[in-house]
C-alpha cells in the first residue's frame, strides 16, 4: 500500500480544464451530457468551452477575475466552469435558489462583478435586482431554449414562454450566443496549479456567516486523482452518471461533474430533484453511477412510485454530505442490487476525504478510509489540540493536497481552521479502528451536553431510524433546567403509519441509555432540509429558541 507521502510525491497537479481536454481527445464522439433527452458529445462540449473561453477573454476575463455561476444543472454550468478556468479566472458558485439578499452578500464578499445565469425569470430576476444595486457590472444570460430537444422546445414556447425573462439590449447584458467566439480558441494562459484559485466555494450557510473556501487547481486536481483511485473499476467511456445533486455544491461539482469528465461518462443532468423525473431518467438512460445524499436514497426507498421502475442498471452509488443510516443503505442495495457506499468530505477539502471501498469490504456505518495522499489526527474536543489515544473519540483533523488554501479575505478564520502544520479542523467528532475505517459520531457543534456527558444526537437518530415507521428524524439539544441540555427528537413518519412519543420511547428503551433518551418528541409532515437536500437542524434549533423566548 502506498503511504500518503509516496502518493503525494507521485502526484502532479494539473489545471482542472486539462482533464476535459484529455477526455475530448480520447472520447470526443461519446456523449458527455444529456439534458431532458438532448445530448452533447464530448467534442461538442469541448468546442463550446473553447468558444466561450475565447469570448470571455475578449471581454477581459482572465487571472484574478471572479465570475459567478448562478445556474441549475444544465450544460451551461459545465461549459462556463471549464471556460472560466481555461482563461485563468476563478469560478464562484452561487445557489440559484438563493434569495436576492444572499446573492448580493456573496457577490460582494467574493468580488464578483460578472454573473452567468439563465433567462428563466425565477433566477434571472433576482440576479438583475442585484445588478441594479450596482453590485454586478455584467450579466451573461444563457437561453433555456438551447438546452431543450426540439419537441420540448416547441412545448416550452407554447406553454411556458411567460416563465422567460425579457433581457434588455444594453452593454450590461450579454447573451450567450453573442459571447461565443465561433470557431475560436482562447489564447493559452499560464496557470500555477498550487496558487491559482479555481473555485471560490461558499460554506457555512447553515451555521454562521458564509465564507469563501479558496480551492486551487491543485486542490481540485488532487481530489480528481483521489476519486480516480477510488473508482478504479469504473469503465472509461461507458458509464452514465446521474447528476441530480446541484453542481454549485462542492460534492456534486467534484463527484458528479469532474468524476464524469475524467471517466468520459455521460452526465444525465437533472435541473432539480423531483422523484418521478429522476426515476424516469434512470430508466430512460440506464444510469450506472448515482452519487446522492441520504435523503434522496430514503425518498426512493420509501416511495410507492419506485415499484414501477427497474433500477437494476445502477451499479455504484456514493452517499455523502450527511450520515447514511445503515437501514437506508441496506434497503437501497436490496431494492436495486447496487453497491451503495458512504463517503465523507467537506467544502474545505474539495470535498472528498474518506470513502468506503467499492466492494464487499465496505462497512455500513463507517465513512470509510482516507482517500490516497491524505492523513488524519484525532484531537481532544475540549482543547482541540492534544491528540487522543488510538481508537478514542476526538475531533478529526485532515491533511492532504485537497485541503483548501484558506478562506477568501478571512485570515483569522483560516488560522482557526488550519493548524500551522497544515491540518484542517473538520469540526466532526469520530474515531478510527485498527483497519483504518473511520466512524463519525457527530459534529462538535451538535453535541448535547447532558448532565456533564457528551450525548451524540446521531446515535439517537440511528436508533430512531431502526423503527419501521420512521421516514426521517432530526435530534437537537433543548435547554433542560436539571441536566443543562436534553435531546429532543423531530420525526417524520412514513405514509400510513401513526405513533406517539410514548411508543417511540418504549421502542428506544432497548437501544439507548437513559441519558440519551429524548425528553421530547414532535411529529411533523416535513423536516427542514438544506438546498442540497441534507436534513437541517438550524431551523428547528431557531424555532425552539424562539418558543422559549416567547414563553
Ligand atoms: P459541507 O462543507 O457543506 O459540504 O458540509 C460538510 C459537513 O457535512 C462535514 O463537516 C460533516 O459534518 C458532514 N458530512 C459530510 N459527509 C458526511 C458523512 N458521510 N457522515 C456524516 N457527516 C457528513
Amino acid at each position: 500500500m502506498t503511504t500518503a507521502e509516496e502518493w503525494n510525491e507521485a502526484f502532479t497537479p494539473r489545471p482542472v480544464h486539462e482533464y476535459l481536454e484529455s477526455t475530448v481527445a480520447e472520447f470526443g464522439s461519446r456523449p458527455a451530457a444529456d439534458f431532458m433527452g438532448k445530448v452533447w458529445t464530448y467534442a461538442e462540449l469541448g468546442e463550446l468551452v473553447d468558444e466561450t473561453a475565447a469570448g470571455l477573454q475578449a471581454m477581459g476575463v482572465g487571472p484574478g477575475v471572479h465570475v459567478g455561476l448562478c445556474l441549475p444543472n444544465t450544460p451551461f454550468y459545465t461549459i462556463f466552469y471549464f471556460a472560466i478556468m481555461k482563461v485563468g479566472a476563478t469560478v464562484a458558485n452561487f445557489n440559484p435558489l438563493y434569495v436576492e439578499r444572499e446573492i448580493a452578500f456573496q457577490a460582494r464578499d467574493a468580488d464578483v462583478r460578472i454573473m452567468v445565469t439563465m433567462d428563466l425569470k425565477i433566477i434571472y430576476d433576482k440576479v438583475e435586482e442585484v445588478r441594479k444595486e450596482k453590485i454586478l457590472d455584467k450579466i451573461i444570460v444563457c437561453p433555456m431554449s438551447f438546452c431543450l430537444p426540439t419537441v420540448k422546445k416547441v412545448l416550452f414556447s407554447l406553454f411556458k414562454r411567460k416563465e422567460l425573462a425579457d433581457i434588455p439590449n444594453d452593454a450590461a447584458h450579454i447573451r450567450f450566443n453573442d459571447l461565443l467566439a465561433k470557431g475560436q480558441k482562447p489564447k493559452p494562459v499560464d496557470i500555477d496549479p498550487a496558487e491559482s484559485i479555481a473555485v471560490l466555494q461558499y460554506t457555512g450557510g447553515t451555521t454562521g456567516v458564509p465564507k469563501g473556501a479558496m480551492l486551487t487547481h491543485k486542490n481540485l486536481s488532487a481530489n480528481i486523482e483521489q476519486m480516480r483511485c477510488v473508482f478504479e473499476k469504473a469503465r472509461a467511456g461507458e458509464e452514465k452518471m446521474l447528476c441530480v445533486l446541484p453542481f454549485f455544491h462542492v460534492f456534486a461539482m467534484t463527484v458528479a461533474q469532474n468524476l464524469s469528465i475524467i471517466l468520459g461518462a455521460e452526465m444525465v443532468l437533472q435541473p432539480r430533484f423531483e422523484l418521478k423525473s429522476l426515476l424516469d431518467a434512470i430508466k430512460r438512460k440506464k444510469v450506472t453511477l448515482f452519487p446522492g445524499v441520504p435523503t434522496i436514497y430514503t425518498a426512493i426507498n420509501n416511495s410507492p412510485l419506485t415499484e414501477n421502475y427497474d433500477l437494476s442498471s445502477i451499479n455504484l452509488c456514493l452517499s455523502g454530505g450527511a450520515p447514511l443510516p445503515v437501514e437506508v443503505k441496506e434497503s437501497f442495495e436490496k431494492l436495486t442490487g447496487c453497491i451503495l457506499v458512504e463517503g465523507y468530505g467537506l467544502t474545505e477539502s474539495s470535498p472528498v476525504a474518506a470513502v468506503n471501498p467499492l466492494d464487499e469490504n465496505r462497512r455500513a456505518g463507517s465513512i470509510g478510509r482516507l482517500v490516497p495522499g491524505t492523513s488524519s489526527r484525532f484531537v481532544s474536543i475540549e482543547d482541540r489540540h492534544s491528540e487522543v489515544a488510538e481508537g478514542e473519540k476526538g475531533e478529526l483533523l485532515l491533511h492532504g493536497p485537497q485541503v483548501m488554501k484558506g478562506y477568501w479575505k478571512r485570515q483569522d478564520a483560516t488560522d482557526e481552521a488550519i493548524t500551522p502544520e497544515g491540518y484542517l479542523h473538520t469540526g466532526d467528532v469520530g474515531y478510527q479502528d485498527e483497519d483504518g475505517f473511520i466512524y463519525l459520531v457527530d459534529r462538535i457543534k451538535d453535541l448535547i451536553l447532558c448532565s456533564g456527558y457528551n450525548v451524540y444526537p446521531r446515535v439517537i437518530e440511528e436508533a430512531i431510524y431502526q423503527h419501521e415507521a420512521v421516514d426521517e428524524t432530526i435530534v437537537i439539544a433543548i435547554p433542560d433546567e436539571y441536566r443543562g441540555q436534553s435531546p429532543k427528537a423531530f420525526i417524520k413518519l412514513k405514509d400510513g403509519f401513526s405513533m406517539t412519543g410514548e411508543d417511540v420511547k418504549t421502542f428506544l428503551k432497548d437501544h439507548l441509555s437513559s441519558i440519551e433518551m429524548p425528553r421530547d418528541f414532535e411529529f411533523r409532515d416535513e423536516l427542514p432540509k438544506t438546498m442540497v437536500g441534507k436534513l437541517s437542524k438550524k431551523e428547528l434549533v431557531e424555532e425552539e429558541a424562539q418558543k422559549r423566548s416567547e414563553a
